[in-house]
């Protein structure tokens, strides 16, 4: 087993939930964790002996080399452009005859028009069971089945897992990931992997867009909590929906209606690696699209690489979304001063580490000790609540 992922990120609850490392595993013993991956333990029988095997021999540790928890810090993609965006009525098909600013449906109209120009053969979208209302992920190789996705980017699925199927099964050539931020950071790093195995997945993958992210939910709890809280039956209910600019959770109902519950009621809710996360608006996507920063009813979209403008560039010129200049840069920055906040959270989990390290080498201690005062002189003895109020902190990570 790496030891670095297992005492760097999962001991330290900084795991984001991604999937990179599972997709990646060359043995297969990874598995999906509520908080972080489980890695599978074999045994040899041997008569009455029972010997649990080291099943990571020999491997040369893919599963570090996508973990986006591995990077120290991630330096933000430059934007290429940044634009409001929304929706063109085009008939029938696809979010009706009104224009929509919903982030979901702006990302649906980028995918549908990268396909339609070829630019990729596939993508991974989450998508919801109706049943259970349990997030899915889905690999869309048709424009019907990107435009049927009901995605809910709030409910956590481990987006990177489906990369195999997509990959390997399906033998798509150009594909599309559509995930959180933290998403993108492990497509990033795949992509930066210097590892020859790794090629067919480099190869494959063309474009990432990201939905901006406050935090993701566990499934299970939070849609019991949402059925006791709201008192409605589950399957009364079609799609879930958070909005961080408004503070709430929607339930988008089969009948039509909608019912609503702050943010801050389910925040005991969101998985633990999300407290630990610094990119809330998609720094490492080709696309980031979110509502933060957006002219009403409009999304914002950021704009990163060459691959990221041309699908812009196809979706305009296919009359299939609408742009205006007009943004709120200074609510993207705030965002911005939101990630620093994190980092110094990040900050405080290396000093852990050290400490740690320290206990079997004291030597280490002097560097411990100032990294300690480095840290804590940052904040010139304010509170933490003192901090968060300067920093006019209103997301719900509930981890303060
Ligand atoms: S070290 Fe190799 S076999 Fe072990 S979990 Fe990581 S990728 Fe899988
Ligand atoms: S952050 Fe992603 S790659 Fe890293 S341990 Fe968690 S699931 Fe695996
Ligand atoms: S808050 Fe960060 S870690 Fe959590 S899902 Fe969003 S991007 Fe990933």
């Amino acid at each position: 087993m790496s030891k670095r992922l297992e005492t760097e990120v999962w001991a330290l609850d900084r795991c984001c939930g991604c999937g990179d490392c599972i997709a990646l595993c060359s043995k297969g013993v990874l598995h999906n964790g509520p908080e972080a991956p489980i890695l599978e333990k074999r045994q040899k029988n041997l008569g009455l002996s029972h010997t649990t095997l080291d099943t990571c021999t020999f491997c040369p540790r893919f599963c570090e080399m996508g973990c986006p928890r591995m990077e120290e810090e991630w330096a933000a993609l430059e934007p290429w452009r940044v634009v409001s965006a929304r929706t063109r009525p085009i008939g029938a098909i696809m979010a009706g005859g009104v224009p929509a600013g919903e982030p979901g449906d702006v990302i649906k109209r980028l995918l549908v028009a990268a396909m339609a120009a070829g630019l990729v053969d596939g993508a991974i979208v989450s998508d919801v069971d109706p049943w259970t209302l349990q997030p899915q992920l889905k690999v869309a190789t048709t424009v019907g089945e990107v435009v049927d996705t009901l995605g809910t980017p709030y409910l956590w699925a481990p987006t990177l897992t489906a990369m195999n199927e997509a990959v390997y099964e399906l033998g798509l050539q150009a594909l599309a990931v559509v995930g959180t931020p933290c998403v993108s950071q492990g497509l990033r790093k795949l992509r930066a992997a210097d590892n020859s195995r790794l090629d067919p997945y480099k190869k494959a993958l063309r474009l990432s867009i990201a939905e901006f992210c406050t935090g993701v939910y566990k499934p299970d709890l939070t849609i019991d909590a949402l059925v006791e809280k709201m008192e409605i039956g589950r399957h009364a209910v079609k799609r879930l929906e958070a909005s961080p600019r408004d503070g709430l959770l929607t339930a988008v109902l089969w009948d039509g209606t909608t019912r609503t519950l702050p943010l801050s009621e389910v925040e005991g809710l969101m998985r633990l690696g999300c407290a630990r996360c610094d990119d809330y608006v998609g720094e490492s996507a080709d696309i980031a699209v979110g509502t933060v920063g957006a002219k009403e009813g409009y999304a914002t979209l950021i704009v990163r690489s060459q691959a990221g403008d041309t699908c812009l560039r196809a979706a305009l010129n296919m009359g299939l979304l609408e742009v205006s200049d007009e943004v709120d840069l200074a609510a993207l920055n705030m965002a911005s001063r939101e990630k620093d906040r994190r980092q110094r959270a990040q900050a405080f989990d290396k000093l852990t580490m050290m400490m740690l390290d320290a206990l079997a080498e004291p030597l280490k201690r002097a560097e411990v000790k100032k990294a300690f005062i480095r840290l804590y002189d940052k904040s010139e003895g304010k509170s933490a609540r003192a901090l968060l109020e300067e920093e006019n902190c209103n997301v719900t990570c509930g981890q303060c």
